[in-house]
């Protein structure tokens, strides 16, 4: 994966992000910070279940990658995927308060 200059909204500076991750409890934060005056970016929240469904899902697309799939397959991997998305969104909402 290339990494990518991201701008950051507080200071205006472009820096190209570290991502880190911290543990709370069950609760994952992976974030950065920006490098010249150090605005937290929060990337995403996860807890012990969405990280399980991530693995989940990360491994059946790795084993289906490059083969014709059959639709019934596609919908569970796509609601496998689309659940996960959705866990991520509320967890963002329950600990991260965006400014
Ligand atoms: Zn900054």
């Amino acid at each position: 994966m290339t990494k990518q200059n991201v701008r950051c909204d507080a200071c205006g500076c472009a820096f190209v992000p570290e991502p880190k991750t911290q543990r709370e409890g069950e609760i994952e934060y992976s974030f950065f910070n920006c490098d010249y005056c150090g605005k937290a970016y929060i990337v995403s929240v996860t807890d012990a279940a969405l990280r399980r469904s991530i693995r989940k899902y990360r491994s059946l697309a790795e084993k289906l990658k490059g083969k014709p799939l059959s639709e019934e397959t596609l919908r569970d991997v796509t609601v496998l995927k689309d659940a996960n998305t959705k866990r991520a969104a509320e967890l963002r909402q329950m600990y991260i308060r965006e400014e």
